[in-house]
């Protein structure tokens, strides 16, 4: 059972919460990397409001008509001609079930590709197809008797202790191995992150991603780009998948969707995809028109003219000021990061990860300093993770970013 060790929370505007003693708090992380635009953002709450007062859930034969709206809203930044999609989940872990269904049922292959640090969901089968397999030893049903798991794309810490540029993409010459020596020989696809979330922020190289594309073409795998953390303009685009020409054949979509945190999901693909039936995959409150209001008004902000610029400055500005910081700070071995996504890469003197170093950080951050931080259990568990919604002014960058200075100093 959880303990509650904590104030509760009353009020939340923007990036700020007030606790019930009226102390404020910063939230750098945006909830759970899901409140793209922030606590009580006006134009969703007054959207949800009046939805709710109208018609909060139908069964799914009549919501089409609202579905297909924020489908549209969605294909039209989509890149590779994606031009379909579905929505009937409400988390980023069954939207991923949903698209490897598709990959399955479209190929008729099995296998599925995830890497290593990968993080799909806690459903059973996204645990099973997720690359931490600490995540499943405890669960054995979650191990996906097909699903292979390759190196991550971890420059930081390559598994081939090799560096840029002249590694020769080792990585993806390990995904080819193990479609040789350990697939059935039917793999239907590979899914990834554009950037690795919960397992550290890890970006891949420039040049990883086209390389993907043609391995998955040479081996018609359908290419599943989970952006449930990167998409709806977490990295200054509304899917990161533009920004590193990653070209997926199906999209995932979850978190921010949601805008002010309410649970939405939908799976985007090309139309030749399209292949699932209603009933095939479809959940009593998939398509509930609570969570499809909050998906196109949070879309209507996000897509207004000039949005997305700013979130792409203030992701410079933060990039500018943790890039200060790793300067300043031996214990930050790297700041990586881009738009509003950022993680702090915390490490010992040898250069190791400081797992407990990370983890005073963050739980110094919140009691002294009133920032709400989170860290990366998935990955090595060392690397800070800062987030805050799009919404953020560039005022609450420099304030997020003096406390965190703050927390640093005081860490040593
Ligand atoms: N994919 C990624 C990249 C995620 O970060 C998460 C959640 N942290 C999920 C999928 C699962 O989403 P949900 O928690 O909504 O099931």
């Amino acid at each position: 059972m959880q303990t509650l060790t904590k104030d509760r929370f009353r009020y939340g505007k923007g990036i700020r919460l007030i606790d019930d003693s009226g102390v404020e708090y910063l939230d750098g992380v945006s909830g759970t990397f899901n409140l793209s635009l922030g606590y009580n953002h006006p134009h969703v709450v007054e959207k949800v409001q009046e939805q709710v007062g109208n018609l909060s859930h139908m069964s799914s034969t009549f919501t089409e008509p609202y579905v297909d709206e924020v489908l549209a809203h969605l294909v039209e930044y989509a890149p590779n001609g994606i031009d379909a999609g579905w929505m009937r989940d409400i988390t980023g872990s069954t939207a991923n079930e949903c698209a490897t269904k598709i990959a399955q049922k479209y190929t008729g292959a099995n296998d599925i590709i995830s890497l290593f640090l990968s993080h799909h969901g806690q459903t059973q089968f996204a645990t099973g197809i997720s690359g931490n397999a600490f995540r499943r030893r405890k669960f054995p049903n979650s191990a996906v008797p097909n699903s292979l798991h390759v190196p991550a794309p971890y420059c930081y810490r390559c598994p081939f202790n090799s560096s840029q540029p002249n590694c020769g993409f080792q990585c993806i010459e390990a995904i080819s191995d193990q479609i040789e020596y350990a697939s059935s020989g039917s793999i239907a696809c590979m899914i990834i992150e554009p950037i690795l979330g919960n397992g550290g922020n890890i970006i891949p190289p420039e040049g990883y991603f086209q390389r993907l594309r043609k391995l998955c073409d040479e081996h018609n795998m359908i290419l599943i780009a989970d952006e449930v953390q990167t998409g709806i303009g977490r990295t200054g685009y509304m899917f990161a998948s533009e920004l590193f020409d990653i070209k997926p054949d199906i999209i995932t979509l979850a978190k921010g969707l949601g805008g002010i945190g309410v649970p939405v999901a939908a799976v985007i693909m090309q139309s030749r995809l399209d292949v699932l039936e209603k009933h095939e995959h479809s959940f009593t409150s998939g398509s509930n028109l609570i969570s499809v209001t909050a998906a196109k008004s949070t879309l209507e902000v996000v897509s207004e003219p000039g949005f997305l610029d700013e979130v792409k400055l203030k992701g410079e500005i933060l990039g500018d000021l943790l890039g200060e910081l790793d300067m300043k700070y031996a214990s930050i071995g790297e700041a990586r990061g881009v738009g509003l996504m950022w993680g702090l890469e915390i490490v010992d003197q040898d250069g190791a990860p400081d797992v407990a170093k990370a983890n005073a950080i963050i739980e110094r951050a919140f009691s002294d300093q009133h920032l709400i931080l989170r860290g990366s259990r998935y990955g090595f568990g060392n690397v800070v993770k800062v987030r805050p919604s799009l919404t953020v002014t560039e005022d609450e960058i420099a304030q997020i970013v003096d406390k965190l200075d703050a927390v640093l100093k005081s860490v040593g």
